[in-house]
């Protein structure tokens, strides 16, 4: 692994050279050897250099550099994207008849590779719990891994972090925690003795809704083993101009997310204010004040509610009569953006997901949110007309 150490020293010799405010972009996939000797050193461990951008990259290296420093962490490795790195992660360090356990609503892709593990013999349970506590029953003999989010996916529901991590610890069972809600601003769950940290980059970060990228960040002896299988053997790597345009995304992320925290503050109230709101998911609604106050500085601005008495024509009708919401997956740019859970025929998978039918996903992003909610309501107006 190399020295970070000396990777940022690097960047920063380029940009004396250069004087460039901005850092530069190696765009390259390989890097020349000094001569025989240099190829042999490097190879033997006895001299650090880059050598290929599958393993490592100067402007990789600062955007780790930067995430683990912003995450308290002690390093970090960017992927091609945030699946790219969660599946780098469970595969470097689980085995055959490890047992993973997955807590409440964790994004969809990563449930399904954790579920698709079966057929390398790795078992796995889904449980879906309102108190930390309730976890523990379900940790087996051969539980490797609790994977989770905090706040989660969909319901945005709070775990205790200290609480799992002591819990965990005692058993030696690896705790993962998907970060990307709360982004390495809002949340630190490595100082809170979670063991390892995951973002997709392709959200808050990035800001911009122009790039795919993820981030593991954790202690050196996890990153190794990560950056050894997950990395070189998986392949999934973070192109040098994504990389650089998720450094790009980090120098704003704090005043877009006060921002955003500010207008999800407002969306939030009109929401609760109207009565064709049946249910709104979000940590500053429902959730133990104690719980959010220790873990959150600050909230995200993906949110979710329910629409009440949904049925397909008030979904469909109040979608498409936003006009300033886009209908698209995804997150953490410019836009704000919608999402209904009812995917035409899906009533059954939300039914044992247990998503209501009207469940909507709401990201807020950085337009003026006086014009958000009036676009809102008047959706909600059309949808309830009759
Ligand atoms: N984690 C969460 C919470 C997500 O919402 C997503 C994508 O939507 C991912 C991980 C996967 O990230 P990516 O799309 O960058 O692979």
């Amino acid at each position: 692994m190399l020295d970070k150490e000396n990777i940022c020293l690097s960047i920063e010799k380029q940009q004396i050279k250069y004087k460039s405010i901005s850092p530069e972009i190696v765009q390259t996939s390989s890097f020349q050897f000094d001569n025989f000797q240099h190829y042999v050193n490097v190879n033997m461990n006895y001299e650090e250099a880059y050598t290929y951008t599958r393993g490592d990259n100067p402007t990789l290296a600062l955007l780790e550099k930067k995430i683990a420093k912003l995450e308290k962490g002690e390093c970090a490795k960017v992927f091609a994207s945030g699946m790219g790195t969660i599946s780098a992660t469970i595969l470097s360090l689980i085995q055959q008849k490890d047992h993973v356990l997955i807590v409440n609503t964790v994004y969809g892709s990563s449930v399904k590779l954790i579920q698709s593990l079966k057929r390398f013999g790795v078992e796995s349970t889904k449980i879906d719990v309102s108190s930390t506590k309730d976890i523990f029953p379900f940790v087996k003999d051969n539980t490797k891994m609790i994977y989770f989010e905090s706040p989660s996916s969909q319901k945005f529901e709070m775990l205790d972090l200290e609480m799992i991590s002591q819990f965990a610890k005692e058993r030696h069972i690896i705790t993962v925690i998907d970060n990307t809600w709360a982004t390495p601003l809002f949340q630190n769950p490595l100082e809170h003795g979670i063991d390892i940290v995951i973002h997709s980059c392709s959200k808050y970060i990035g800001g911009h809704s122009d790039l795919v990228g993820g981030v593991v960040v954790s202690h050196q002896h996890y990153i190794q083993k990560i950056d050894d299988f997950g990395q070189i053997l998986l392949g999934a790597t973070m192109s040098p101009m994504n990389a650089w345009l998720a450094l790009r995304g980090l120098r704003t992320l704090p005043v877009r997310l006060k921002h955003q925290e500010e207008s999800a503050k407002q969306m939030i109230q009109f929401l609760q204010q109207d009565s064709r709101i049946q249910k709104i998911y979000h940590p500053l609604v429902h959730t133990d004040p104690n719980l959010r106050d220790k873990y959150l500085k600050g909230y995200g601005s993906l949110l979710g509610f329910v629409l009440k008495n949904a049925t397909p024509d008030i979904i469909e009708t109040f979608i498409d009569s936003l006009k300033h919401f886009t209908l698209a997956y995804s997150w953490g740019g410019f836009e704000s953006l919608v999402m209904p859970v009812f995917k035409g025929n899906n009533q059954e998978e939300l039914q044992n997901r247990g998503l209501d039918i009207g469940h909507i996903r709401m990201y807020i992003g950085l337009e003026e949110v006086d014009m958000l909610i009036e676009d809102l309501q008047n959706a909600l107006n059309c949808a309830y007309k009759s």
